[in-house]
């Protein structure tokens, strides 16, 4: 005789998702037998950070995933699915160094052993929670071949094809303008890059002439790169100076002499259509550099302060080293204005 039961009155997935989920995995489901007579269907999950926990976008390709995965090992091919984390190594070190903050330390006070002890600590919980939610949706990856980016098979991987490349001479060091955060003393992708826009002024500075005979105005927003500039361009159709190009003027903050030149990336209608070129610290400068073969000046330290070709300003932060550039050149008569200006600066996206 059959048993009578009461259908619970809504769903309860707390009551059927784990039984099933255990029971696949009891059985193995998930792990597949290898056949060399048939192709094999793999994904490699790409692995989320062990930064927290997983939200639904996660969700969402995880699902799109585990639908392939399960329709090729319904068709009876060897199936493998294999989950994983990702260590994000900077990402973890900026939520350990706000955890430490918030007692009132820095990484340099508790030490590198404590650090790591730390970084240890919140990747192998989140990555926990992270397993956890994967088994909660059902997720019908391998678990046997479960990996983190920093175990000795992948680490090893990451090594070797390092080496091959640079065995074959396609890793190369060279100088590039990147983006630079000087609080995490690292280069950052664009994507970690965000834009603000930001209150700032525009200066309107005069280089003389060489020969003593007037002088030309420049506009920009950071008075300290000054020091790095290796000339001044205009456009070669902009009228105003057609007969400067090719003269010499003085960089006032530091008595080099520079050229002026004419190239046709300089928009003749931003401020006096008269553009300081500081290739270390913009990259259209950097461009017009490279097209006239001008020297790269880089004037500050990996953290931000000034470096020794910011003469009378070494050591100082870059707002300290504009106030004193800009009281230079009021002190020399060569300050024609300030007005209010706001544009968009990049800050690092790991710090804020
Ligand atoms: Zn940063």
């Amino acid at each position: 005789m059959l048993e009578r039961k009461n259908l619970e009155k809504a769903y309860e997935p707390g009551n059927i998702e784990k039984k099933w989920y255990d029971f696949w995995l009891s059985r193995g489901y998930f792990t597949p037998v290898i056949d060399p007579g048939r192709p094999p269907f793999v994904i490699v999950m790409p692995p989320p950070n062990v930064t927290g926990e997983l939200h639904v976008g996660h969700a969402l390709t995880m699902t799109v995933e585990d639908v392939l995965i399960r329709w090729h090992r319904m068709l009876g091919e060897p199936t493998l699915w294999v989950p994983g984390t990702d260590h994000s190594g900077i990402a973890v070190q900026v939520l350990v160094e706000k955890d430490l903050a918030r007692e009132g330390l820095t990484r340099e006070q508790v030490g590198r052993d404590e650090f790591l002890r730390r970084a240890w600590e919140r990747a192998i919980r989140s990555r926990k929670a992270i397993e956890q939610q994967q088994q909660l949706i059902g997720a019908s990856c391998d678990w046997s071949r479960d990996t983190f980016t920093l175990d000795e098979g992948p680490s090893r991987a990451v090594r070797t094809a390092f080496v091959r490349l640079y065995r074959k001479g396609l890793i190369y060091r060279g100088e590039r303008m990147v983006n630079w955060c000087p609080r995490c003393q690292t280069a950052l992708s664009d994507l970690e890059v965000e834009h603000k826009e930001s209150a700032g002024h525009l200066y309107h500075f005069q280089y003389p002439f060489a020969e003593g005979d007037g002088s030309v105005t420049i506009a920009t927003t950071r008075p300290e790169t000054c020091y790095g500039d290796t000339a001044v361009a205009v456009n070669p159709t902009d009228e105003r100076y057609r007969g400067s190009v090719g003269r010499t003027v003085i960089l006032p903050v530091s008595g080099r002499a520079i050229p002026l030149i004419a190239d046709e990336a300089v928009d003749p209608a931003f401020g006096t259509g008269a553009l300081k070129i500081t290739p270390c610290h913009d990259p259209t400068d950097l461009e017009i550099a490279d097209r006239h073969g001008l020297p790269h000046v880089d004037v500050f330290n990996a953290d931000g302060s000034m470096n020794t070709h910011a003469l009378g300003c070494e050591g100082l932060s870059r707002e300290a080293c504009r106030g004193h550039v800009v009281r230079e050149f009021e002190e020399k008569g060569l300050l024609v204005g300030i007005s209010p200006y706001s544009h968009m600066v990049g800050h690092c996206g790991r710090c804020s």
